[in-house]
C-alpha cells in the first residue's frame, strides 16, 4: 500500500492544482483591449451582441446581460413580482444566492430537499411545501446537471408558479437536446471567474415571455425607461427626456466584460467537450472503488458538468471527510465543498430556520468533496487526481 503525503509519503503530484480554474488567453485579451481603445466602455455595441449571441445559443427569445449571477437572480425575482409575504421554494445544496434573491424581495425562501442519487431538487419535494403563498420555484441546476424541467413545469403550470432556473453551473447544458436558457420562465447565469465561461463578474437572464424581458430590462437599470411606447409622462419634453417607471437598480455589465463573454462563448463547445470527457474518465475510474459514490445523471441532460463532486461512503471507510479532505490537499489536489447546506448559515439559523430540515441535502453534505475540472487540466493532470483519490479511499478502506 502506498504511504499517503499526509503521512509522510511523496505525494502524487509536486504542484498544486485547485478544483477549478478560468481559461482565459490571448483571444480574449484582444477582444477586452480593442473595447479599452474604443469610445464606449460601458452600455455599448459588445453588451448588445452579447444579449443577441447569448439569446442565440440558448434558443431564447431575450436575453439580459447584467453585472453578475446574484444580480440576474434579484432581476428575475423582480420581474416575477415577488414581495413581502411571498414565498420562494429552492433547494439547500446550492450557492447562497440562490435563496437570498428571494430575501432581496422581503419574500421567504423554503427549502425543498434533493434527490439523493443525482443531488438536484426533488419535484415531489417542492409540490409538498406549496402552500397558497409560494410565488415561485428557483431551481437550481447543480454541478451543471439540468434539473426535472419537465416535472417542475407541471407543477409551477399547476399552482401559477413562477419557474426561475437558477443556471450559474449549466450554460451549455440541454435538456432533451434543448439548451438550458430556453425552459424555464427565467434562467439566470453566472459568468463568475470559477464557472463554465467568464466575463469576470458576470451574469444574464433568458426569457421567452416579451412581458418578462421589459420587467428585467427595466430591473437592471433603474427601473428607467428610454421607450416612448413605456412613459406616461411627456416624452415631447425632447430628446433628452427618460422617466423612471418602476423602482430599479444599476446591475448593468459593462462592454469590455461582454467582449470578454463573446470571446468565451466562441469556446464553450469545446471547453463542455473537454468536461465531459473529464467527466467521463473520472466515471471510469471510479464506479469501483469501494467508499466512492459518483453522482449519477438523468437522461434528460446532457451536461456541461461545472463541478465534479466524489460523494464518500463513510461506511465503507475508517476515516473522516475531513481527513480525506485533508489528505487530497497533502498530495497537492487541492478540493472544496460545495455547499454547506444554505439554511444552516447563521443568517437562515437566526430566521428560524433549524437544522434536519432537509435530511437528503444534509446526508450528502456529509461526504462530498470537489475534485478538480476545467478544460485545461491535462491528461497528466487528471490521472494524478485519480491516483490520488484512489490512494486515499484504499488506505482508509474497511
Ligand atoms: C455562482 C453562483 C451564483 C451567483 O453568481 P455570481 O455571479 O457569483 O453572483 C448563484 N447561484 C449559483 C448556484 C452559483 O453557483
Amino acid at each position: 500500500m502506498e504511504e499517503l503525503a499526509i503521512l509522510g509519503g511523496r505525494p502524487v503530484r509536486d504542484r498544486k492544482i485547485f478544483y477549478g480554474r478560468q481559461w482565459v488567453d490571448e483571444e480574449d485579451i484582444q477582444a477586452v483591449a480593442e473595447v479599452l481603445r474604443s469610445p464606449y466602455i460601458t452600455c455599448g455595441p459588445k453588451v448588445e451582441e452579447g444579449e443577441r449571441k447569448l439569446a442565440e445559443y440558448t434558443g431564447a427569445r431575450h436575453a439580459v446581460l447584467c453585472s453578475n449571477g446574484t444580480a440576474a437572480l434579484h432581476c428575475a425575482c423582480l420581474a416575477a413580482g415577488i414581495g413581502p409575504g411571498d414565498e420562494v421554494i429552492t433547494t439547500p445544496m446550492t450557492f447562497a444566492a440562490s435563496a437570498n434573491c428571494a430575501v432581496y424581495c422581503g419574500a421567504t425562501p423554503v427549502f425543498a430537499d434533493i434527490d439523493l442519487q443525482t443531488y438536484n431538487i426533488d419535484p415531489e419535494s417542492i409540490r409538498a411545501h406549496i402552500t397558497p403563498r409560494t410565488k415561485a420555484v428557483v431551481a437550481v441546476d447543480f454541478t451543471g446537471q439540468a434539473v426535472k424541467i419537465q416535472e417542475i413545469r407541471a407543477i409551477c403550470d399547476q399552482y401559477g408558479l413562477v419557474f426561475i432556473e437558477d443556471a450559474a453551473h449549466a450554460i451549455g447544458t440541454r435538456y432533451n437536446g434543448r439548451p438550458v436558457g430556453s425552459l424555464a420562465d427565467m434562467t439566470c447565469f453566472s459568468f463568475h471567474p470559477v464557472k463554465t465561461i467568464t466575463s469576470g463578474e458576470g451574469g444574464a437572464i433568458t426569457t421567452n415571455s416579451d412581458q418578462l424581458y421589459k420587467r428585467l430590462v427595466l430591473a437592471h437599470t433603474h427601473g428607467i425607461t428610454h421607450e416612448d411606447s413605456l412613459m406616461e409622462g411627456a416624452p415631447h419634453e425632447g430628446p433628452w427626456y427618460y422617466e423612471q417607471i418602476s423602482m430599479g437598480f444599476n446591475y448593468r455589465m459593462t462592454d469590455f466584460q461582454a467582449a470578454l463573454l463573446l470571446s468565451q462563448l466562441g469556446k464553450l463547445e469545446q471547453f463542455k467537450k473537454r468536461r465531459q470527457e473529464i467527466v467521463d474518465k473520472y466515471n471510469r475510474a471510479f464506479q469501483d472503488v469501494p467508499g466512492i459514490i459518483i453522482q449519477q445523471e438523468i437522461p434528460e441532460s446532457d451536461t456541461c458538468r461545472h463541478l465534479y463532486i466524489i460523494r464518500l461512503d463513510l461506511e465503507k471507510l475508517t476515516c473522516t471527510r475531513r481527513q480525506f479532505f485533508d489528505a487530497m490537499s497533502a498530495e497537492n489536489v487541492q478540493c472544496q465543498i460545495h455547499y454547506v447546506p444554505v439554511y444552516w448559515f447563521p443568517f437562515y439559523e437566526h430566521r428560524g430556520y433549524a437544522k434536519g430540515l432537509c435530511p437528503n441535502a444534509e446526508k450528502v453534505y456529509a461526504g462530498i468533496m470537489s475534485i478538480p475540472l476545467y478544460p485545461m487540466l491535462s491528461d497528466a493532470d487528471t490521472d494524478d487526481v485519480i491516483h490520488a483519490v484512489k490512494k486515499i479511499a484504499d488506505y482508509y478502506a474497511r
